[in-house]
């Protein structure tokens, strides 16, 4: 099988809204109108995308009725896996949610912790992200001396 159709499997956030990756021309201002309209719908086109798996996995679970035949193991398995998922999927929506409200309020594309501009490819990869690429540098770093004790 070819490795590319493994790839193209895993949608990147642009492609789930079905954007473009911004084009931001040499004089144009950080997070100027047009900058936060396209955020604005990447995050409300992620958020229903997510909205909409959660909602058919519940229906799933709803109507399956696993047959006795199969394994306890497997399905309880496959249950928490799905739960996981689903947990995962939750705590996404609801930094969407705070995102889509800092954006509500000017507040989109600063680090919270040094104020400095994420910009913009960073933001496309991942627009929930609230830290410039060194704080988050440096948080990580932080976390891993922590767990050594
Ligand atoms: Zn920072």
């Amino acid at each position: 099988m070819n490795k590319n159709n493994f790839k193209s499997s895993s949608l990147s956030i642009l492609n789930i809204a079905g954007v473009e990756p911004y084009n931001v021309k040499s004089d144009e201002k950080y997070m100027n109108k047009n900058q936060i309209r396209h955020f604005e719908i990447i995050l409300h086109a992620w958020y229903n995308y997510i909205t909409n798996n959660l909602n058919r996995i519940n229906l799933l679970n709803k109507s399956v009725n696993f047959p006795d035949i199969i394994d306890r193991a497997t399905q309880e398995e496959e249950f928490n896996l799905m739960l996981h998922h689903c947990n995962r999927e939750r705590k996404t929506i609801i930094n969407i949610q705070k995102t889509i409200k800092r954006l509500e309020e000017n507040n989109f594309g600063f680090c919270d912790y040094c104020d400095t501009e994420i910009g913009i490819k960073r933001l496309e990869a991942n627009p929930i992200t609230n830290l410039c690429i060194d704080c988050k540098t440096l948080a990580e770093l932080k976390a891993k001396q922590i767990t050594k004790y």
